[in-house]
C-alpha cells in the first residue's frame, strides 16, 4: 500500500545518499593519498607457456587508507575515472613499475610490465603525450613494456581512442585488449585495432575445466586471435587442469592464483629467485 511505498522510497533515499557519501568520503582520501602516499604496487607474474618461464607481471594497485582501511581498486578505480584523478594514479603506477623493472634488471631477471589504462587515461591527450615524451627517454626498456586497455575504453570514443592507442603503439610499446569477452566488440573488430595480446577475461577461465562452453569459447577465441597474428594470454587460472587445458588450447601465456597471487616487489623478487626456470 501507499505507506509501505513510501516507507520503501524513504529507505531507498537514505541508501542512496549513504552510497554517495561514501562517494564523496572516498574520493577526497583518494586525492589526500595521491599528495601524501598510501598506495602499493603488486605484482602478479605472468608465465610463458611456450618458453616455459616468467617473462613478466601484471601491476595491480593497491591503497590502505588511515580512515577507510584496506581499499580495493574495483572501487577506488572507478572513482578516480570519475573525478579525472586517475591520469595522476596511472603516473605514480608507472613510475613505481619502472623503477621496480629497473630493480628487477639489476637483479638478473628479465621481466616485463604489464600496467593498466582506463578509458580516461586512454582519451586525454595531453597524458598520451606526457606518456609518448617519457617513453622516448633511452633508459625505459619500451620492449619490456605493455600497456592493457579494456573494450570498453575503446567503445566510449574509438575514433580517438583508436588513434591514441596508435601512437602508442607507434611509439614501441605493446598494448594488450583486457577483459576480453566481455565487451560488445567482436573478434572481427580486432583487426583494425592496434594491439599485439588479446587477454582472455577471467570470467572464461575461471571454470575451464569443468565448463565445456567456456573450452569452445576460449579454444576458438584463441585460434582466430592467432590467425590475426595477436598472441593471447588467460587471467583467472586456478587450477592445473585449466593450465593443462590452456597449454593443449596452445595458448601463449597464463595468469593466475594456480601460478601465483599478485605479490609485493620484494615478495616477488623472493619468489623468482627460487622459482626453478
Ligand atoms: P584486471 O585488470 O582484470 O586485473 C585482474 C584481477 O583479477 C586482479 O584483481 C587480480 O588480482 C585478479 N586475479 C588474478 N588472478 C586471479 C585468479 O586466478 N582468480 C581470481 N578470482 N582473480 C584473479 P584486482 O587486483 O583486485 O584488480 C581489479 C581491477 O582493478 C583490475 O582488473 C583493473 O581493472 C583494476 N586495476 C587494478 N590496478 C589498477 C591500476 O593500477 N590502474 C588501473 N587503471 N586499474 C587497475
Ligand atoms: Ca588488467
Ligand atoms: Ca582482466
Ligand atoms: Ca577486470
Amino acid at each position: 500500500d501507499a505507506r509501505h511505498h513510501s516507507l520503501a522510497f524513504a529507505l531507498y533515499e537514505i541508501g542512496r545518499d549513504e552510497v554517495h557519501l561514501r562517494k564523496i568520503t572516498v574520493t577526497h582520501r583518494l586525492q589526500q593519498a595521491i599528495l601524501n602516499g598510501g598506495f602499493e604496487l603488486l605484482f602478479q607474474p605472468q608465465y610463458d607457456l611456450r618458453a616455459g618461464r616468467i617473462h613478466s607481471a601484471e601491476a595491480l594497485i593497491r591503497w590502505q587508507d588511515p580512515e577507510l582501511g584496506r581499499m580495493f581498486p574495483d572501487e577506488f578505480i572507478p572513482l578516480a575515472e570519475q573525478s579525472g584523478d586517475i591520469t595522476l594514479i596511472t603516473d605514480w603506477v608507472l613510475n613505481e613499475a619502472l623503477r621496480q623493472m629497473a630493480a628487477w634488471q639489476a637483479d638478473g631477471h628479465d621481466l616485463g610490465v604489464s600496467i593498466n589504462l582506463s578509458a580516461r587515461d586512454v582519451l586525454q591527450d595531453d597524458f598520451i603525450d606526457g606518456l609518448i615524451a617519457r617513453l622516448r627517454h633511452d633508459d625505459i626498456r619500451r620492449d619490456a613494456l605493455m600497456f592493457e586497455i579494456t573494450e570498453s575504453a575503446v567503445m566510449a570514443d574509438p575514433e580517438h581512442a583508436l588513434r591514441n592507442l596508435q601512437r602508442l603503439y607507434d611509439a614501441g610499446v605493446s598494448l594488450a585488449m583486457d577483459d576480453f569477452g566481455t565487451g560488445f566488440s567482436s573478434l572481427s573488430q580486432l583487426k583494425s585495432m592496434p594491439v599485439h595480446e588479446l587477454k582472455i577475461d577471467k570470467s572464461f577461465v575461471l571454470r575451464l575445466d569443468e565448463d565445456r562452453d567456456d573450452q569452445r569459447i576460449v579454444r576458438s577465441t584463441i585460434e582466430m586471435a592467432h590467425h590475426l597474428g595477436l598472441s593471447v594470454i588467460a587471467e583467472g587460472v586456478e587450477n592445473r587442469a585449466s593450465l593443462a587445458l590452456l597449454y593443449d588450447m596452445g595458448c601463449d601465456a597464463i595468469q593466475g592464483y594456480y601460478l601465483s597471487k599478485p605479490k609485493t616487489a620484494s615478495e616477488l623478487r623472493e619468489w623468482l629467485a627460487t622459482f626453478d626456470q
